[in-house]
């Protein structure tokens, strides 16, 4: 399967120190700090270590572009929170907006907790941007399966009512039980349309 080996590419703090647009499909994974982002992309990737997990909240300060071949580049988007609403945005909106390559958004959310505030202001963002994003719920082993169930449904009843441009399937993954992961690496293979 494709989805290794990844490189690393490229870390940017700020708008001027991101890769240049490329032709290869790109998708970008954002979430709240300690969402299991960085276990995530590991796990998606099989690597281990490529992406530094940290105990620390907010630990990840910046934009991490990674490549498998010359198939897809993935996007490890620092946490929210980690620096003020607005700086967090500065960066994120220039990133989106000029971003031809950019296939869709994965937005993180800990079933355990349901949307916060900080994901449908992103996704109101992505909405305004005609950004195509789809909701990736996180650390599903810490749920049973019946208060799993419940929390999506949940979830999904709220997109729903909102979310314009959200792709209409909430996944679920355990980077703990790799439960969920083919299921969402076929969706990125399909989102960038590889
Ligand atoms: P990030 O800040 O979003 O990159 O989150 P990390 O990947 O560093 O994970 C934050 C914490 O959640 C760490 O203590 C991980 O071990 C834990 N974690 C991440 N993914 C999972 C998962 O699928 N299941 C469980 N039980 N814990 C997880």
């Amino acid at each position: 399967f494709f989805f290794s080996p990844a490189e690393f590419v490229k870390s940017a703090t700020d708008f001027s120190m991101i890769p240049e647009n490329t032709m290869i499909p790109e998708v970008a994974f954002v979430g709240r700090s300690n969402i299991g982002k960085s276990s995530l992309i590991n796990g998606l990737v099989n690597r281990n270590g490529l992406v530094k997990t940290s105990s620390k909240p907010g630990h990840t300060r910046m934009m991490n572009f990674f490549k498998l071949g010359d198939k897809l580049s993935l996007v490890d988007m620092p946490g929210y929170g980690w620096r003020s609403r607005d700086e967090w945005g500065g960066m994120i909106i220039s990133y989106l907006q000029n971003r031809k390559n950019l296939r869709r958004i994965y937005i993180l959310v800990d079933p355990s907790h349901g949307l916060k505030e900080s994901d449908t202001q992103i996704m109101k963002l992505l909405d305004s941007s005609g950004l195509s994003y789809q909701v990736v719920l996180t650390k599903m082993d810490r749920l049973s399966k019946t208060k799993y169930s419940t929390a999506k449904a949940e979830i999904e009843a709220e997109l729903v009512k909102g979310a314009i441009c959200c792709f209409p399937l909430v996944l679920g993954v355990s980077s703990k039980t790799k439960d969920g992961l083919d299921e969402l690496r076929a969706a990125i293979v399909k989102a960038g349309q590889l």
